[in-house]
């Protein structure tokens, strides 16, 4: 179906995702950073509804406004971190009205080579990086495997599922909750959680134009 995408629907849905999980957000924050999580991305998605209506509508304008919104407007670690991810995807689908398996996998690698450029972190740091990185790779092997690109996206969402699940037994190398050390086991990792919640909610609508 090669039908223009609705970029404002797309936006939509995560703006209200996150607005979903917010507590839930904040809660798994608190148990091992400052309890923030949720109340930031909640702040900076909810700054976007006004956004909207001043892009011009294509996937890579909403995408890079989405990205330009948080950067001024989360505060803590993420501005610059989700400013970064958004922008590079919508750099990723520049002038396409229409987008294809190959152009998914460009927009999660110039997100994954981004985020870890602008926070320096790596995969197993405890990061939302351990929960796109197993994403971009699961949605790679799909593709290489000759999978449809709807069920190479589904793949990727449980790729980042479990990536996020998997943040339990790390320990934090970055951010507020490195300073606990060992005591940061046993907790999800906020920052992926919202990860996986970002990209399911992105990439789900965007099944129906493919
Ligand atoms: P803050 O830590 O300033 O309170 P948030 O609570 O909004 O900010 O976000 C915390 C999340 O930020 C963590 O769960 C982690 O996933 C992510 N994070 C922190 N530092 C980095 C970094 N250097 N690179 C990537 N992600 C990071
Ligand atoms: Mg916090």
């Amino acid at each position: 179906m090669e039908e223009k995408i609705d970029a404002k629907e797309v936006i939509e849905e995560i703006i209200s995702a996150i607005e979903k999980n917010k507590s839930w957000l904040s809660e798994i924050d608190g148990a091992i950073g400052d309890g923030d999580h949720g109340v930031n991305m909640a702040k900076g998605f909810g700054m976007m509804k006004d956004k909207i209506g001043e892009s011009s509508g294509s996937l890579s304008e909403v995408l890079n406004m989405a990205g330009m919104t948080l950067l001024s407007n989360i505060g803590g670690a993420m501005g610059p971190i989700y400013g970064t991810f958004f922008m590079r995807m919508g750099k990723a689908v520049r002038g396409k009205d229409i987008i294809e398996g190959n152009d998914i996998l460009n927009m999660l690698e110039g997100a994954l080579e981004g985020v870890k450029k602008r926070g320096g972190a790596e995969a197993g740091d405890k990061t939302l990086v351990d929960a796109l990185e197993p994403a971009k790779k699961a949605y790679e092997d799909a593709l290489k495997d000759g999978k449809a690109v709807r069920d190479a996206i589904d793949q990727m969402i449980d790729g980042a599922k479990t990536g996020m699940e998997n943040t339990k037994e790390l320990v934090a190398k970055k951010g507020r909750s490195s300073r606990l050390g060992e005591r940061s086991r046993g907790t999800i990792d906020a920052g992926a959680a919202s990860c996986h919640i970002i990209l399911k909610a992105l990439f789900e609508p965007l099944k129906k134009y493919l």
